[in-house]
């Protein structure tokens, strides 16, 4: 990063006039507050100090920069960073205000401006590093931290409590929407060294490779349409489909996570997901046994088949443990004993791996009723479709998972738990970067796309100073 490469004189300031000007304020913060307050309670002091924060921390900070950066705050003359020409400072400083969890204050730091390249620009502001807006990258970062966990609302509520600080919740959607606007799944995954750190690790002194597997499902989100130019109107809601899928490896007992996904998208934007972490290496096929588990939905076997021709395949037990309860509910009457006796024989032999003897028992069956003839029918079908991801017995007995409790876990605690609260309808787009960001955490990698958005920032408001300079 060129951040110092408009320092011309970089000189620590070694005499301590900064360290007096701190103490300057705050003798001067501390008498007002004496004068206004009567500080008999603990909570009256520690509430005085609470809500003059902002301002006490800000001196501090102030304080250092100006220990640091004396040169900067001084300087005359500078090299146009673009064209080399030789610049003198304008007249007056400017004002610039920096609000951060560390403290708000303004700083008054001298402006260059070249003729020749129509450029002005603030050395200081460079080797600080400071954000394009005025709040600075950490109150951007908690802003974001908290909206992707809690309504906008009480995000800025709780932004309010906790700092003394007032965000409206608009600020906070827009900063979040912002940051997760910048990102997309490679961001929000671990690397393809950490993933195969974890295979390695798992690997060790094991005879078998070990099972990664992939858990593919959707899960209701309420949305409503964007608005369009031409129609003021807000469309009305309706409940859509976020699709997503987690990847974890099996040891033992114990799930090792890797991977979590969901967004609100159609079958073929999911396949293209999980075509992108196959391209970056996220999934090796060659050092793991790879297992994708799912419900029925025919888009999910499809897509996953078209990715991975050689993936092992299962069918989510519970989910086809349902079909054949339901079956003997309506064929033998609810609860009664025959019908449990027939669904503890059907999961006996499902477990042995005899799926064809089910089907042909289920064939023989005389309908007990017309409802019982079309249930029948149905069960077939399911359980023809899906014959080939049925070997629970084996699949289990060599380490797979046979139910995908791993994927609904991760669907309530990803998407439930922030886009389903009442009178929330979601744009998508908003929908996906709250999804997003919570993935983020899931994965381990919120705090690097955090970093990565600094940069980001940085880079956008500072890289065309730096052009040409090499010094
Ligand atoms: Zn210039």
């Amino acid at each position: 990063m060129p951040t110092q490469a408009v320092r011309l004189f970089p000189i620590e300031n070694s005499d301590n006039t900064w360290r007096d000007e701190v103490f300057e304020h705050l003798n001067e913060q501390l008498d007002q507050m004496i004068e206004q307050i009567d500080m008999e309670k603990i909570d009256d002091i520690t509430g005085a100090i609470f809500r003059n924060k902002s301002e006490i921390l800000g001196h501090l900070t102030l304080g250092l920069i100006k220990r640091k950066y004396s040169d900067l705050l001084t300087q005359e003359y500078c090299t146009c960073p673009i064209c080399g020409k030789r610049l003198k400072a304008w007249n007056k400083k400017v004002k610039r205000t920096i609000e951060s969890l560390g403290g708000n204050l303004n700083i008054h730091r001298p402006y260059f401006y070249c003729k020749n390249c129509h450029e002005g620009f603030y050395p200081l502001d460079e080797a600080l590093g400071l954000a394009s807006s005025p709040k600075q990258h950490d109150i951007q970062d908690l802003e974001t931290w908290l909206s992707s966990e809690l309504p906008f609302e009480t995000a800025s509520e709780t932004f309010k409590r906790c700092t003394a600080d007032t965000l409206s919740a608009d600020h906070m959607f827009e900063t979040t929407n912002q940051i997760a606007n910048h990102f997309d799944i490679l961001d929000c995954c671990p690397t393809k060294d950490e993933i195969e750190e974890k295979i390695d690790e798992l690997s060790r002194g094991k005879f078998r490779r070990p099972v990664m597997m992939i858990a593919v499902d959707g899960a209701h989100a309420p949305t409503r349409p964007e608005p369009s130019p031409w129609k003021g109107k807000r469309g009305k809601g309706e409940w859509k489909e976020a699709k997503g899928f987690r990847v974890y490896l099996i040891d033992s007992d114990k799930i090792i996570h890797l991977i979590s996904w969901h967004q609100i998208q159609d079958d073929k934007e999911l396949a293209e997901a999980l075509r992108t972490i196959k391209n970056a290496g996220l999934i090796p096929e060659d050092t793991v046994r790879l297992c994708a588990i799912a419900d029925g939905a025919s888009w999910i076997w499809n897509r996953i088949c078209e990715i991975f021709p050689k993936i092992k395949l299962v069918l989510d037990f519970f989910h086809c443990s349902e079909y054949i309860h339901n079956l003997a509910n309506i064929q033998y009457g609810k609860g009664g004993r025959k019908a449990q006796e027939w669904v503890e024989a059907t999961f006996v032999r499902l477990f042995h791996n005899h799926v064809s003897d089910v089907i042909s028992g289920i064939k023989r069956m005389e309908p007990a009723s017309p409802e019982a003839k079309e249930k029948i029918e149905d069960v077939l079908r399911y359980l023809s479709n899906h014959k080939d991801k049925m070997d629970y017995g084996a699949a289990k007995r060599a380490g797979y998972h046979i139910g995908s409790g791993a994927i609904e876990s991760a669907n309530k605690f990803i998407g439930h738990v922030r886009l389903k609260r009442s009178g929330a309808w979601w744009y998508k787009t908003n929908a996906n970067n709250i999804l997003k960001l919570r993935c983020a955490k899931y994965n381990g990698t919120y705090d690097r796309i955090i970093e990565k958005y600094k940069e980001i920032d940085r880079e956008k408001t500072y890289a065309k100073f730096n052009r040409t300079n090499n010094f």
